[in-house]
């Protein structure tokens, strides 16, 4: 192992920590310590896998890494986070950040004392068919995002909107750089004590509307973001990683050799435009091995994180506030 290695661990290792393990197993600069679960035999299974040590309790783990994956139900999320940072750990934590804004506040304050890195596991915002967009010009006015999904038990321990909207709450934080001035949601309990399937419309300072709509009772699975701007508009599908752009362009502009034509050139306020269709070039990667080494690579000083901690609070922040308007229009 080189010398400026990170020796990482990974605190819960249930259906998404296997992964992180399985990552940090193969990502260069990063050296594997060992894991930890309540669930000593899963910690056994996993540790097993890819050749690293399951340790039978926490602290034991934490004095030997400088880093760690926190991959447990959220409602764990503080606790945990707060013991690694004050072992002087930089911490990766999977989304939601915490339950509630204060655990946050407290280990985004904690973090900076100790020095330490705060990411949080906003995934899609490294999703290929979002970071295809990159090179655009984005200013969308109106966004419309679906995200659907089967019931499963795991998750549930925290309502849709803190589970599966979140994420799209993130990625409209980032699209859209301004701040959010108004909010209205409903929702519904169906199948939990939680509300399963909420909707939310979201108005930036900047004039910007959002619809958000996330179920976790839907018989397929489906993650569709729509945006809408001057002269473009925007399909993402983050599920089966395709994104299709549509544009009005003057045909003196259009020369790009990827797109086709929609229609004929028309006139339209004395230019002559046309409408173009281009199927973006959306090469599969994965989001979570990325993520990863963004994060040991943010701690070497090599990159900056993609997703910040303060990012995980605010995305936290705006989902609690749509929670709550949810369920004062239950009771
Ligand atoms: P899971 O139930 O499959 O696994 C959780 C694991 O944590 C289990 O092995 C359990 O034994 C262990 N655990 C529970 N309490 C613990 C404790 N106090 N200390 C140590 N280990 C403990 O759950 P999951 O689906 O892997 O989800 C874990 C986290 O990842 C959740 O916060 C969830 O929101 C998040 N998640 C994120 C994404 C994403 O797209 N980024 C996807 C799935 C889950």
């Amino acid at each position: 192992m080189r010398n400026d290695s990170i020796k990482v661990g990974v605190i819960g290792v249930g259906h998404l920590g296997q992964h992180h393990v399985k990552h940090y197993a193969s990502i260069p600069n990063a050296e594997l310590i060992g894991v930890f679960d309540e669930n000593y035999e899963r910690a056994k299974t996993i540790a097993n896998s890819y050749g690293t040590i399951a340790f039978k309790d926490i602290d034991s783990l934490i004095i030997k890494t400088e880093a760690v994956s926190i991959v447990t139900p959220t409602k764990h999320h503080a606790k945990i986070s707060e013991r690694c940072l004050l072992k002087n750990n930089h911490i990766f934590i999977e989304k939601p950040i915490t339950k509630t804004l204060e655990e946050a506040d407290r280990l985004l304050l904690l973090a900076e004392e100790k020095h330490c890195l705060i990411q949080v596991g906003h995934i899609e915002r490294l999703n290929p068919a979002l970071t295809a967009l990159n090179s655009f010009d984005l200013n969308p006015k109106f966004i419309e995002i679906q995200r659907l999904a089967p019931y499963t038990i795991r998750g549930t321990d925290v309502p849709v909107v803190l589970d599966l909207m979140i994420h799209d709450i993130d990625i409209l934080l980032a699209l859209v750089a301004f701040p959010v001035k108004e909010i209205n949601a409903t929702g519904l309990s169906i199948l939990t004590n939680s509300v399963d399937i909420a909707h939310a419309r979201i108005n930036f300072s900047n004039g910007t509307v959002a619809s958000v709509l996330s179920s976790r009772i839907a018989k397929d699975r489906q993650r569709k973001i729509k945006l809408f701007q001057k002269d473009l508009y925007a399909t993402i599908d983050l599920l089966i990683g395709s994104t299709e752009i549509y544009r009005v362009e003057k045909t003196s502009e259009k020369n790009k050799g990827n797109e086709t034509l929609m229609t004929k050139p028309f006139i339209y306020e004395g230019e002559k435009k046309i409408i173009s269709y281009e199927k973006l070039n959306v090469i599969p990667k994965d989001a979570l091995w990325m993520e990863l080494e963004n994060f040991i690579k943010s701690i070497q000083g090599k990159e900056t994180p993609i997703v910040t901690g303060k990012d995980g609070r605010d995305a936290l922040k705006v989902a609690l506030e749509i929670q709550d308007i949810i369920i004062k229009d239950i009771n």
